[in-house]
């Protein structure tokens, strides 16, 4: 059944926006949830069986806090004049792409290779150092930058059963997982860079460092919206940047510029803009906005056709000192060091990839071939 709740009056379109990205992650029990462009309703699909009440009470509370909110829209740094390809038919895309993306098959795992093949070269041209994460992340870490009161909704954890005979006698017995589990020390990463921070965590840095690896991470999205280019759990590289502010200013817009570069060799259409992170909680809306006013976030977006939509393939971003001071990572005068993260969803760029060009690899146009087969050099 498809409820829904007037906005307009309340709301302007940009709070309207807001209000959807967070009305995602706040309600159980729905097939799918949109806003209308001309009215400004948000349309809910609510599953059979599941009560309104609790629905209708959070719509009603999350109007009321984003009234209060005052949002900034992008600001565009780069957009492409050509038109998104669309030879890639979902139903041959999802025999490559399956169980909503989390199984690939042949040219998909080909291209997750040559792209982060592409960047790794591309990172250590850029002077970075490789590194290898696992895909678990110790809680402590995260709480450490605040990330699980900040982005909630996003936390996967890891659960056990206490290492002792009698808890362990009850699993064979008893169905109930729920009530003989605990949580681990662990989450699941939600994203790479943690753990760089982790690594050099009281230490003393007296050059600029840049570091790479690529990380499996994990991020609790809605099930509904689970497929094509939105995954719970995908493959992340990132280049780390350590250094003062100047160094990481630099080293971004280079990494932006080539990044563009590398877009437009692949014969991508889309854009570069200004962009600020999901927080939550409204009360936390004015970190968003400094993140756009200071252009400390910037997201390459690919526009995938009519079918596949639009969404962010990487995002470039300045932290000022904001993990450095947590983590204790200092320069030579024990100040703070700046740092910066440039990160890139490879399951997004090969979903991309295959909406423009399909399935066959042989007809692909032979400049895209020629870039993803480009030679690289490894240490
Ligand atoms: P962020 O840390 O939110 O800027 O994300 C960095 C990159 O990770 C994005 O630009 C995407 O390419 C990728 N990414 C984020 N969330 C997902 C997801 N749920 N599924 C696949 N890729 C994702
Ligand atoms: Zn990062």
């Amino acid at each position: 059944m498809i409820k829904s709740y007037a906005t307009s009056g309340m709301l302007n379109a940009r709070q309207a926006q807001s209000l959807l990205s967070k009305l995602i992650y706040s309600v159980e029990g729905i097939a799918d949830c949109r806003l209308d462009e001309d009215t400004q309703d948000i349309l809910v699909d609510i599953l059979p069986g599941t009560p309104e009440g609790p629905i209708d009470e959070t719509v009603e509370r999350l109007i009321d806090k984003e009234r209060h909110v005052r949002l900034m829209g992008s600001r565009m740094y780069r957009q492409s004049e050509r038109i998104a390809g669309q030879e890639g038919r979902p139903e041959e895309i999802h025999k490559l792409f399956a169980e909503n993306g989390s199984v690939k098959r042949g040219l998909a795992v080909t291209l997750t290779r040559q792209i982060d093949d592409l960047l790794i070269g591309w990172a250590q041209r850029h002077g970075a150092e490789l590194r290898s994460y696992p895909a678990m992340i110790p809680v402590a870490t995260l709480q450490k930058c605040r990330y699980i009161p900040t982005f909630p909704q996003n936390i996967h954890f890891v659960s056990e059963f206490p290492h002792r005979l009698q808890e362990l006698e009850k699993v064979r017995e008893s169905e109930d997982l729920n009530a003989l589990a605990r949580l681990s020390p662990y989450a699941l990463a939600p994203a790479v860079c943690f753990h760089c921070y982790a690594e050099l965590s009281d230490s003393r840095l007296h050059e600029p460092l840049v570091l790479t690896a690529r990380g499996t991470c994990c991020r609790h999205e809605a099930a509904w919206r689970l497929g094509n280019h939105r995954l719970n759990e995908f493959s992340m590289r990132e280049v780390v940047l350590f250094g003062d502010a100047a160094f990481i200013e630099d080293e971004r817009k280079r990494f932006m510029e080539e990044a563009w570069d590398l877009f437009e060799a692949l014969g991508l259409a889309g854009r570069m803009e200004t962009a600020s992170d999901p927080f939550y909680f409204s009360e936390e809306s004015g970190k968003g906005q400094q993140q756009m006013m200071g252009n400390m976030k910037y997201e390459l977006i690919v526009n995938a056709g009519a079918d596949a939509g639009s969404f962010s393939i990487a995002s470039f971003n300045d932290m000022d000192t904001s993990l450095c001071k947590p983590f204790g990572v200092l320069d030579g005068g024990a100040n703070p060091m700046h740092s910066g993260c440039m990160a890139f969803g490879i399951d997004r760029w090969v979903y991309a990839l295959l909406a423009y060009y399909g399935t066959d690899y042989g007809k692909w146009p032979p400049g895209v071939r020629n870039t993803l087969e480009r030679s690289r050099t490894f240490q």
